[in-house]
């Protein structure tokens, strides 16, 4: 099997990891499901016999055509060749439908990938994903405040889904074997800035500043980013001990933060 590694291209070979993974996914019988790098068509071939529609967004044109000449009986499969970063998804999607995700990612682009779903996931269009990824950065998109993995990835997902950590496969079970170890994840889309009371262009950019330096305390981000220490000092919530690294704090208290600030950002 020709893979280019630059492409992030491992393929899975564990035939009960690639039915799994498919499984969690749930009923998709009237479902249309979008497929992020579908190589020789290991997550494909399942999911085509399963779900309504399949669109599979993959940028390499010789697996692109491999693919679209197997699928060529199928109607209710799509091949697009497309950069996924680049896709517009809503154009893909039937208007007034919601489609679900699925993807072994490849993992040189994982984070842009996780913040194209999570926009998409805020616009309405995407509802559920299961994806695969690198063990080290799926446990930080599901790690809880206060444990070490915490950061602005862990803060950004849990802002925009419901995160359930699946299964963890070794590097044997891919062709060629990746360095790393791989985990499945389940994200169901709910975004909390509306429960929170925030907007979401300038939540995320608090937390940005909030998370900026991981040594210092969140008020020491947040002085460098601007804030005054009387400022803070005046508006500083009871629920965030004084010294507290952004790290430790759950969403609550640091939406409770950034109301606080922008109140007064506002009123000056
Ligand atoms: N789904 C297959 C499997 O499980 O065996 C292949 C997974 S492989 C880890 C990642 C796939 O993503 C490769 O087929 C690769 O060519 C494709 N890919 C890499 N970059 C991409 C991009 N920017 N847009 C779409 N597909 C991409």
């Amino acid at each position: 099997m020709i893979h280019k590694p630059k492409l992030g291209q491992n393929f899975l070979i564990d035939d009960a990891a690639r039915h799994a993974i498919v499984d969690a996914l749930g009923d998709v019988s009237q479902r249309t499901v979008i497929e992020i790098g579908p190589g020789h068509g290991a997550i494909t071939e399942i999911l085509a016999r399963r779900c309504k529609r399949l669109i599979a967004l993959e940028l390499d044109r010789a697996l692109a055509a491999e693919l679209t000449f197997r699928f060529r009986d199928q109607p209710n499969v799509q091949i697009v060749e497309i950069d996924v970063l680049k896709a517009d998804l809503s154009a893909l999607i039937p208007p007034g439908e919601t489609a679900d995700v699925i993807g072994n990612l490849p993992y040189y682009i994982t984070s842009d990938i996780l913040l194209k779903l999570f926009a998409a996931g805020t616009l309405g269009i995407v509802a559920r994903a299961v994806l695969m990824m690198q063990r080290e950065v799926a446990d930080r998109v599901s790690a809880s405040p206060g444990v070490r993995d915490y950061g602005l990835l862990s803060a950004t997902a849990q802002m925009n889904a419901s995160i359930t950590s699946l299964f963890t496969l070794p590097p044997s079970a891919f062709s060629p074997p990746p360095d790393v170890y791989s985990t499945v994840l389940r994200l169901q889309f709910a975004p909390r800035f509306e429960e929170l009371g925030v907007d979401a262009p300038g939540f995320d950019a608090f937390l940005r500043q909030c998370f900026a330096q991981k040594r210092k305390t969140l008020q020491n981000n947040l002085r460098a980013a601007g804030h005054t220490a009387a400022t803070l000092a005046a508006l500083w919530p009871a629920s965030i001990p004084a010294q507290a690294r952004a790290e430790s704090i759950a969403l609550e208290p640091m939406a409770e933060l950034y109301r606080a600030l922008s109140a007064t950002a506002e009123s000056t």
